[in-house]
């Protein structure tokens, strides 16, 4: 195991077992190399050799199938498990995990490093990155089948890799700027108990000569004060006796910030697309509403003789179309699709986002900083759409949870509860009046409780009492 050179110097601060986890991180960066292979092999494995593997029949168990296993080790327990890493120790999984990082960042190396264009750097990417790929996976059934995984997850990962050869020059300009879910990373980890905290006095005190830290993402380490962008790779941990791994308290970071420590962006993804887009992509095939509207529309269409937008006739990777398994979208389908997903988004975003600016009104302060105050919900979304897949894969192998609507209404209430406390400390950090408080706290439980009763209408959770 080789062991690479950190600029310690004299340290300000005693070094906590976190602390020394961190520095063990920068000393070991082939170790943590090596694990980053073995995940971009397992990740290709799992993207792309079902995609060339006959679709499975009906009656095909993970024991017997390996399309089968490779679903539910991709969306029962990846995305569900990085969901979860989020919350717990930040954004260890880019830095230490990701395929697509690893894959950016190491093909950038010998690359030609071209200047960052401008468009890139627009902020809005992040919002529309994930706005897009959530539409798709719905138009094309990416939980269900191989093939648009390949597609979606393949086509991300080929856009990393050519971003990074172009611009990479060795740093991860993909994850900092296009990465799909870059926007929605940065929001989850403020939550993270967990941080790389710089010591600015102890940085300042250090000779100016010592060599920058290689930071992938492009960070100002110096100034590092959120673990939104950073990607907890550790290289700069122990950098001038300053940088250090430590632990706060869980969502702290939302308490404590300020307005500028949020961008517009930024908000509007956490609002219409965490909370909005997401919520309807993850129901809308439950939702007794949209086939009732369907229904609806075919009639209307078919009473006019307008027959086309009832063909099936586009291939699979425009909307689903396996009619082998009956599984076959018309135009009026992706149609319905498109027009839920922005439907919920604006209904739950469009009301959240009214609730979040009254509130910020009312107690004077900063709509796009009050709105992290929904962080949790948000991440409770996320998580509980991503944990159905898992469940569902399970009872199609015959294993049931027979305590899982507790489950998930506690989840909920905790999500929603916790957001409050956020909003809570926030306010009375800010020195907001009683009133006031009282005033703002109410409208965002509003806006944090609409996400949650749509839940719990889809899940039929009041079953439970
Ligand atoms: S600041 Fe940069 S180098 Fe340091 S842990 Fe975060 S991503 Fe890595």
């Amino acid at each position: 195991m080789t062991t690479q050179p950190l600029h310690f110097m004299p340290r300000q601060r005693p070094r906590t077992r976190l602390a020394r986890l961190g520095d063990w991180m920068a000393r070991h960066r082939s170790a943590i190399a090596r694990l980053q292979w073995a995940i971009v092999v397992l990740y290709f494995v799992l993207v792309a050799v079902p995609a060339f593997l006959p679709l499975p029949p009906e009656d095909a168990r993970m024991a017997n199938n390996f399309t089968r296993v490779a679903q539910f080790a991709f969306w029962g327990i990846w995305w569900p498990f990085v969901i979860a890493s989020m919350l717990l120790v930040g954004r260890f999984w880019c830095g230490v995990m990701c395929p697509e990082g690893a894959l950016t960042e190491f093909v950038g190396r010998p690359g030609k490093g071209r200047a960052i264009p401008r468009w890139m750097r627009w902020p809005g990417w992040p919002l529309v990155g994930f706005l897009g790929t959530t539409l798709y996976g719905q138009l094309i059934s990416v939980y269900e089948y191989p093939g648009p995984v390949l597609v979606i997850l393949g086509g991300s990962t080929v856009a990393a890799i050519a971003v990074g050869i172009v611009y990479g020059r060795g740093k991860r300009v993909w994850c900092r700027y296009l990465c799909p879910v870059t926007g929605v990373f940065a929001l989850l980890a403020r939550l993270a108990p967990l941080h790389f905290q710089v010591d600015r006095a102890a940085w300042q005190a250090q000779p100016a000569h010592i060599p920058a830290v290689d930071c992938p993402p492009l960070l100002n380490v110096s100034t590092l004060s959120s673990a939104a962008q950073c990607h907890s790779c550790g290289r700069c941990s122990g950098h001038r006796g300053a940088v250090a791994l430590r632990g706060r308290w869980p969502g702290s970071e939302i308490v404590h910030s300020q307005p500028g420590d949020v961008g517009r962006y930024e908000a509007l993804l956490l609002l219409y697309g965490m909370l909005g887009f997401a919520l309807g992509a993850f129901q809308w095939t439950m939702a007794p509403g949209f086939v009732q509207a369907k229904q609806w529309m075919a009639t209307w269409l078919v009473e006019r003789d307008i027959f086309w937008p009832l063909a099936d006739n586009a291939p699979w990777w425009v909307l689903t179309h396996y009619p082998q398994v009956s599984d076959v979208f018309s135009w009026l389908d992706g149609a319905g699709i498109v027009v839920w997903l922005s439907g919920t988004a604006l209904l739950v975003g469009g009301l959240a986002h009214l609730a979040t600016a009254a509130a910020a009104r009312l107690a004077r302060t900063d709509w796009k900083v009050l709105a992290l105050c929904l962080v949790p919900m948000a991440a409770a979304n996320l998580f509980l759409g991503l944990s159905m897949l898992t469940l569902t894969q399970l009872r199609s192998e015959g294993i049931i949870f027979t305590w899982l609507p507790e489950a998930q209404l506690a989840l909920l209430a905790l999500a929603w509860g916790s957001g409050m406390v956020l909003a809570l400390a926030q306010l009375r950090r800010a020195g907001v009046s009683g009133v006031r408080t009282v005033g703002a706290i109410a409208l965002l439980a509003a806006a944090g409780a609409v996400p949650a009763l749509l839940w719990i209408r889809t899940l039929d959770l009041f079953r439970v009492w």
